[in-house]
């Protein structure tokens, strides 16, 4: 087994160059620290309008790459670039595919052609490995776009030579998105109708890339322990329960990280006053500006804060319904969000009626973000579900106390606190239900109002390491066991 590992990372979204989701945060920041434990790392993406800004000069790797789609062809190029100054990163240029306003929608629903678009990043990037003149051990395949990646290589790439040697590690972002597609656009992928079954990429009728991750990836993870075990069960296994508890032995959990340089309040250059955990006066005048930010008022309360995208999965619902218990604790609220035009609508409302307690901002706003993980006291993350979560790990850097729902990584990575002992480092609550959320909040208040022992729980967060060293080190375990499953499988 080598030592250093040559590792082929291929995700669609990459922050700085992409970005829809925290699949975006994971791929700009694992690739980093892979390379920080000594094993070559490199990057695969499209290439989206605008992601030239911030990869440097490009260079072309493969001028031309000719990738069968039905009976045509389609040709795209690979181009190479950089993310920070260590991680190469390829760009599959194709701009009838790719140079659009987003990645995958439009205002009026998901681009008609996404089959199509990730159809050809697939087999693609299979084409581009066997012309890149440096073979990988591993390709990381992460979420539904790159799903396919693995079947190529045990199907129709099986006896090249350079593909045949390579182990698949499929990552689960989030299951509920699993780019399905209908089944007349099975000839585009090249596959026979054979794999057009429930034991191939077949579900309910209809073509399912990440079913294909599922089923031909040597191993596969989720981003907690928590969402791993979820996902086998009806309830949050989206009809792939089945599949995933076939797998169950290949299938583990490795915990997000988040990246500790760009996320740190000694540093941040957006907070007003920048602390640490042995001086939190800075945390104390990040809320007073925030508060004046906001138009909220000098409450002796704990300002509440969310940054979050308004979606169902978020059960931003929850918040709406306990928000009348919340502001009678003596809580105030920001939000900071986008999304459902509904959930929009009814935040909107609640701020104008409870000026000066509720603040509510509607957009993507990166700076006020960062405020918002230093200024409040509180982080509230009610999820349905939740894969991993990063927001509670930030706001666990930033001394920020998470309310949780146990679900997935949440429940993974947030301790309740115990007054009594002094350990533990948020609060959280198991029904779905607005009183259980209330529940919650009440215990936070309650500690709240002691400042000392306040401080001894924000302390508690901010002494927790969620830096990716440690889950970097668990995905190398990861990749040395899908080689040597690989290896024994081709004896
Ligand atoms: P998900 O990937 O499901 O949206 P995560 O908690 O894993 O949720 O990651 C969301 C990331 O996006 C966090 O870093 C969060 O701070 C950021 N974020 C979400 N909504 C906004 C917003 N409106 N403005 C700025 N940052 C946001």
């Amino acid at each position: 087994m080598p030592q250093r590992l040559r590792i082929l990372f291929v995700s669609s979204e990459v922050e700085p160059f992409a970005k829809t989701g925290g699949l975006a945060d994971v791929s700009g920041a694992l690739p980093k620290a892979l390379v920080g434990l000594g094993h070559d790392v490199r990057l695969l993406m499209p290439k989206y309008r605008g992601v030239e800004r911030h990869a440097g000069s490009l260079t072309t790797a493969i001028p031309q790459l000719r990738v069968p789609i039905a009976d045509r062809r389609s040709e795209g190029a690979l181009l190479e670039g950089r993310m920070g100054s260590h991680v190469p990163v390829y760009f599959l240029a194709n701009d009838h595919y790719y140079d659009r306003d987003s990645l995958y929608t439009t205002p009026d629903g998901d681009y008609w052609d996404n089959c199509e678009r990730f159809i050809f990043f697939c087999r693609a990037t299979v084409e581009a490995v066997r012309g890149l003149g440096w073979q990988p051990h591993v390709i990381h395949v992460n979420d539904w776009q790159t799903g396919l990646i693995p079947v190529y290589l045990e199907t129709l790439y099986r006896d090249d030579p350079v593909c045949a040697e390579i182990a698949t590690l499929f990552t689960v972002h989030n299951l509920a998105y699993q780019g399905v597609f209908w089944h007349y656009d099975m000839p585009m992928t090249g596959f026979g109708w054979d794999f057009f079954t429930p034991a191939g990429i077949e579900f309910y009728g209809k073509i399912n890339f990440l079913k294909g991750g599922l089923v031909f990836a040597d191993l596969l993870n989720t981003v907690s322990r928590a969402y791993a075990r979820e996902i086998q069960t009806p309830e949050a296994g989206s009809g792939l329960e089945g599949v995933l508890q076939e797998r169950s032995e290949d299938l583990y959990g490795v915990v997000n990280g988040i990246d500790y340089e760009v996320w740190n309040p000694a540093t941040d250059p957006e907070i007003p006053k920048r602390y640490t955990a042995e001086d939190l006066e800075g945390k104390r005048s990040s809320k007073a500006s925030l508060r004046e930010e906001l138009g909220l008022r000098d409450e002796p309360g704990p300002l509440i804060g969310m940054v979050t995208r308004l979606a169902e999965q978020k059960g931003i619902d929850l918040v709406l319904a306990a928000l009348p218990e919340l502001l009678a604790l003596g809580c105030q609220l920001v939000l900071l969000g986008s999304g459902d035009p509904h959930l929009e609508q009814a935040f909107a409302e609640a701020a104008e009626r409870h000026q000066g307690q509720v603040a509510v901002r509607l957009g993507y706003d990166a700076g006020l973000a960062r405020r918002i993980y230093a200024g409040a006291d509180c982080f509230l993350m009610p999820s349905r579900y939740e894969p991993c979560g990063l927001g509670q790990l930030i706001s666990l850097r930033y001394g920020t106390v998470p309310v949780v729902r146990w679900t997935g990584g949440l429940a993974d990575t947030v301790k309740e606190f115990d007054p009594i002992a002094g350990t533990g480092t948020g609060f959280g609550f198991e029904a779905f239900s607005a009183p259980a959320l209330t529940g919650a909040v009440r215990r936070a208040v309650v500690v709240y109002r002691e400042p000392e022992r306040w401080r001894q729980l924000a302390r508690n967060g901010m002494a927790e390491d969620f830096s990716w060293e440690a889950s970097a080190r668990e995905y190398v375990t990861l990749y040395r066991k899908a080689l040597k499953k690989k290896n024994r499988r081709g004896e």
